[in-house]
């Protein structure tokens, strides 16, 4: 199985991690694929979606921790629990967890949690690790990322508003948030909740604050869970909360005042990789699925199985092109993250945040298609696969502020390549006098010599 690895970075993998690799892949495919059914059909109806989480999810998290699958997202040398896995090895291992609704949290290495127990590990004190990261990392509860808010546009991190005062010692909170993430599931213990400390702080990037604020503090109200294309993502769920004088220890700061967008530029580089290699994963099970319908006997549109019309083997050309060119470019991100650290991956790590989910969009689509009216509805997993990454081009950040930076990155040359282009035409200007020449102009010179001729 570790055969799948790409050749390219093949030697940068550890035999350690190339079993780890065939275990994860083997769990995945006996173990959650299957289980995912059972998950869908465990949730509770009506309110009591929210009341409780699929038995299920407990069943294979203890097969996952048999088997030594857990919290295989910590990076080496990051934290002394880590299993001992670099970004590269893990991005791996998160591509099969992504075939899987379940595989993540089995292994206890699903979002929003991932990226908050690192932010515990990195920035955490000792007292607030071991009240909320070691209960994380033994998957007793789960956590939520409170940035957005409705009134704002909160992809720029700098207008979001909720008021963190301090009162003697306490903070106080005053504010909504919207796309929680995790605050519809009853497991959900710690919100990480980010707001403003100083709004009048000269500095932008000083203003903002991250606090931890346990769920059952009086004040949080749960007003509504927000659905995705008509999904609930019961019992996760993303919900539209109001804090109302919500009072906190102040020994509930992480870091410090003014260290939030620290914290949340810390946060979000790993967790992007995570995602883009999950949804690496979904892309290859939706390939699957598309060679399964395009090889049914019992489907023959115009008298031909869906493989025999051409246009069909394109799009499984174009998909495999498409996952595995995408691939590249989050491997090469997790590499150049292991080698020079998050700073230094920067670009390519927001190269695979906008490339990632679009074409897994595009292959997904393929395989909807070739499913006819089957594809868009509960049937098969890709109409909830559709949903679930088309949300991945806003989360973290939508493509238009990635790209617009990205653009900004890439035309910090602009004047240096103008530059060099003048000069190399000017130079060749000049090679060409030194040789009795003019330009070459195709069309002018071949009429030139059809007249000579006659
Ligand atoms: C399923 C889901 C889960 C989420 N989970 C969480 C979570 O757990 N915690 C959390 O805090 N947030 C979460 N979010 C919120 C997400 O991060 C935000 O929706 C996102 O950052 C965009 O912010 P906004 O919705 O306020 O849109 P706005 O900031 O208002 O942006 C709207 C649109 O404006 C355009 N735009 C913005 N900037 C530019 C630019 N520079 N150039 C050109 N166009 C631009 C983009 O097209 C963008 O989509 C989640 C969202 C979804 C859909």
């Amino acid at each position: 199985m570790a055969s799948k690895i790409p050749t390219i970075c093949s030697n940068r993998v550890s035999d350690k991690a190339k079993q780890y690799l065939d275990t994860v892949a083997k769990f995945v495919q006996e173990e959650c694929i299957p289980a995912d059914a059972v998950f869908d059909a465990q949730v509770g109806v009506g309110d009591a979606r929210w009341e409780g989480h699929p038995h299920i999810i407990e069943e294979l998290k203890a097969k996952a921790q048999k088997l030594g699958l857990w919290n295989l997202f910590l990076p080496k040398g990051h934290y002394k629990e880590s299993p001992g896995f670099s970004n590269l090895e893990y991005g791996l291992m998160a591509e099969w967890m992504g075939r899987s609704r379940t595989a993540s949290e089995a292994c206890n290495c699903a979002a929003p949690d991932t990226g908050n127990m690192e932010v515990l590990a990195k920035y955490g004190n000792d007292a607030q690790k071991e009240q909320w990261l070691r209960p994380l990392m033994e998957g007793k509860i789960r956590s939520a990322f409170l940035m957005t808010e409705p009134q704002v546009a909160s992809s720029d991190a700098r207008n979001i508003t909720m008021d963190i005062r301090r009162e003697g010692n306490e903070y106080v909170l005053n504010g909504q948030k919207w796309w929680s993430s995790g605050a519809g599931d009853p497991r959900c213990s710690i919100y990480i909740v980010m707001g403003k400390t100083d709004g009048n702080n000269k500095d932008p990037y000083r203003q903002q604050s991250v606090v931890l604020v346990p769920a059952d503090t009086p004040g949080i109200t749960v007003h509504r869970m927000l659905s995705v294309y008509g999904f609930d993502d019961a019992p996760h769920g993303h919900g539209h909360l109001t804090f109302t004088n919500v009072r906190v220890p102040v020994s509930n700061i992480v870091l410090g005042e003014g260290r939030g967008f620290e914290i949340i530029q810390g946060r979000l580089g790993p967790g992007r990789i995570h995602h883009a290699m999950r949804t690496i994963g979904a892309a290859e099970r939706a390939v699957d699925w598309l060679l399964m319908r395009i090889n049914d006997p019992s489907k023959t549109p115009f008298g031909k199985k869906l493989r025999e019309h051409g246009v069909i083997m394109e799009w499984v050309a174009r998909s495999r092109i498409e996952i595995d060119a995408s691939r590249m470019l989050v491997l090469n991100a997790a590499i150049t993250m292991d080698e020079q650290g998050p700073k230094a991956a920067l670009s390519q790590i927001a190269e695979a945040k906008v490339m990632v989910p679009n074409m897994a969009l595009t292959v997904i689509d393929r395989a909807v298609q070739a499913f006819g009216g089957a594809g868009v509805c509960q049937d098969t997993p890709l109409a909830g696969m559709w949903a679930n990454i088309r949300t991945l081009r806003l989360a973290d950040g939508p493509d238009e502020v990635h790209l617009a930076q990205m653009g900004r990155n890439e035309n910090k040359r602009g004047e240096a390549v103008a530059k060099q282009i003048k000069w190399q035409l000017a130079k060749s200007e000049q090679m060409l006098k030194e040789r009795g020449l003019t330009k070459a102009e195709p069309g002018t010179r071949i009429k030139h010599r059809t007249q000579s001729r006659l």
